[in-house]
């Protein structure tokens, strides 16, 4: 009997320090995530005060405010004093005063890109290597033939199942300074230091006086040329549903060596940094969702 009445105890202890492990384990995984933008601290309050017996709800407020970008310990402990926020809560047991003016103040700090409405049929779809964009474009390809899925023109060569004017053009160096000189390309970049690719002007006019939707699948720099070569382009971002995520698919295999990988992920912060250029971010949690989001930006923006 004796024996018994201790071992039950022990064996709850042990769940529940294994519960603790594993809160602590999800906190650092949403501090990550706002660290490297992957979620917006907005709507990391918010689901804490819908909540509050969360992962976030449960997350002290001086965790949540050094997570995010650019907050330092002194920037932190100021904002608190300013706001009047006490430095024990946690934040699922703020007041409604203090989530308001934390509210406001993140508002200020982190401004939430809105949509800019419907304007256009020219999708161009970016985001941070390996989060799946080419993955995301490809199931439009076969689901969605009413979209005109544009081809690049790249100088890598081909991969085995890659089909020329399919998935690429395929063209040397000379070919490609010629479409530069020839003004055929609506952007270009070198991407991964690599090969040129670049978005043939032509084909793409030619949907759109159709009354097509067109779809870019581009690399960031040139997602930042369409816009200036035309405004009213729709950009859309593809987010990865967790920093941690996009870590396993950057450097899952493991097959890199330290300062690749260091390179790669130091690579997709500065890439997630760019997400408030876009009009839409969209979160990639699983390929035919992230598809029809954004296929149905597609017909809510056609005109
Ligand atoms: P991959 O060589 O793996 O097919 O593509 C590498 C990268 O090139 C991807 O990030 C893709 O978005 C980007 N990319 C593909 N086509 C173009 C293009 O026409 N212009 C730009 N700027 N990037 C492209």
């Amino acid at each position: 009997m004796a024996e018994e009445r201790r071992t039950v105890p022990e064996v709850d202890r042990a769940a529940a320090a294994r519960r603790a492990v594993e809160r602590r384990r999800a906190r650092a995984s949403v501090k990550r995530d706002l660290t490297m933008r992957v979620v917006t601290p907005q709507s990391v309050l918010h689901r804490a005060t819908e909540d509050p017996d969360s992962v976030e709800g449960s997350m002290r407020i001086t965790d949540f405010l050094l997570a995010l970008p650019a907050i330092g310990a002194g920037k932190r402990d100021r904002v608190l004093e300013q706001l009047h926020i006490s430095p024990v809560k946690r934040l699922g047991g703020l007041g409604a005063r203090q989530r308001r003016v934390l509210e406001e103040w993140l508002d200020e700090r982190f401004p939430v890109s809105t949509p800019r409405g419907a304007r256009s049929r020219l999708l161009v779809l970016a985001g941070p290597t390996a989060v799946g964009k080419g993955t995301v474009a490809a199931h439009i390809r076969e689901n969605n033939p009413e979209i005109h899925l544009s081809v690049s023109a790249t100088t890598r060569p081909p991969r085995p199942g890659e089909i020329d004017g399919v998935h690429y053009y395929f063209v040397d160096d000379a070919e490609f300074d010629r479409l530069i000189a020839d003004g055929e390309l609506l952007e270009y970049a070198v991407v991964h230091n690599r090969s040129r690719y670049g978005t043939p002007r032509a084909p793409i006019d030619a949907a759109l006086a159709e009354g097509k939707t067109v779809l870019l699948e581009i690399d960031l720099q040139g997602a930042r040329q369409v816009r200036e070569a035309e405004p009213s382009a729709t950009l859309i971002f593809l987010l990865p549903p967790s920093w941690d995520e996009l870590v396993h698919r950057l450097v899952g295999r493991g097959t890199e060596d330290a300062e690749e990988r260091s390179r790669r992920l130091r690579t997709a912060k500065v890439e997630l940094a760019a997400q408030n250029e876009f009009d839409h971010l969209i979160v990639n949690e699983d390929v035919a969702t992230a598809a029809r989001e954004v296929v149905d930006l597609s017909t809510s923006s056609a005109r």
